[in-house]
């Protein structure tokens, strides 16, 4: 069964989608974080990423797996907090809107998916990915309150980091809020692979809900379409 999730940045997708994936025992698959590591490898191996040939050559040279978690296992190494760095942050929306890198990305994804029970999520995962999965959810937030709960994470981060001993200062809720709208417009407005809402999705509006709120939501949508033998 393929359960695809897609949603604007910070509408709690990813912990919807592992919580499921959890509980179902089912592989996790975070199309961001692909996009991240291709971004990290970009900057790793100095190659022009505005170059598609040259980005399309270091996807073919390296090998993508998921780890339960969400990590990008690439040649067999685990990554996760590079993928969060300052600098993949600052070039991933570019590289991701390149359509020879999506195209590869979702060849890879689909690979890793083949036979196996999947939740994937993402901005194009119920539109282009998976369109034919057994259940398409579209999780969405204001955005302040995508603003906000980004800015907790921030300061949870910090307060991690503090605890090892590193110094680093949370960026402002401005600075996030301003971040969220310029992400918003870039994954709406990509030639392909745009964020939009499938016409079969279950729609969501979180803002006023908690995780385990909406959890429960899904998990309701999930055991109705099972029920009626969609399985
Ligand atoms: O989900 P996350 O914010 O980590 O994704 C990183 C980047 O990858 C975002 O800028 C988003 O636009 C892009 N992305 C995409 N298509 C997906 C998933 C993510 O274009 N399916």
């Amino acid at each position: 069964m393929k359960i695809a999730i897609d949603g604007p940045a910070g509408c709690g997708k990813s912990t919807i989608a592992r919580m499921i994936a959890d509980n179902l025992g089912y592989l996790y698959i975070n199309s961001g974080n692909l996009y991240r590591a291709v971004a990290y490898l970009a900057i790793r191996e100095t190659t022009p990423w505005q170059s598609a040939p040259r980005m399309v050559d270091l996807m073919k040279r390296h090998h993508f797996d998921y780890h339960p978690d969400g990590s990008v296992v690439v040649d067999g190494v685990s990554l996760l907090k590079e993928l969060r760095s300052s600098e993949v942050d600052a070039i991933v929306s570019q590289v991701s809107a390149i359509p020879e890198i999506r195209h590869e990305v979702n060849k890879i994804i689909r690979q890793i998916a083949v036979s196996k029970n999947v939740v994937s999520e993402g901005r194009d995962i119920t539109t282009v990915v998976f369109p034919d999965a057994e259940l398409k959810i579209y999780l969405d937030a204001s955005t302040q309150v995508r603003a906000t709960r980004r800015f907790q994470e921030k300061l949870n981060e910090q307060t991690d980091s503090s605890k090892e001993g590193a110094r680093v200062s949370p960026p402002s809720m401005e600075e996030i809020r301003n971040n969220i709208e310029m992400r918003d417009k870039l994954d709406k407005e990509k030639a392909t692979g745009a964020l939009k809402i499938a016409q079969d999705a279950e729609y969501l509006d979180t803002s006023d809900l908690t995780i385990a709120q909406v959890y429960e939501k899904v998990y309701k949508i999930l055991m109705a379409r099972n029920a009626h033998g969609r399985k």
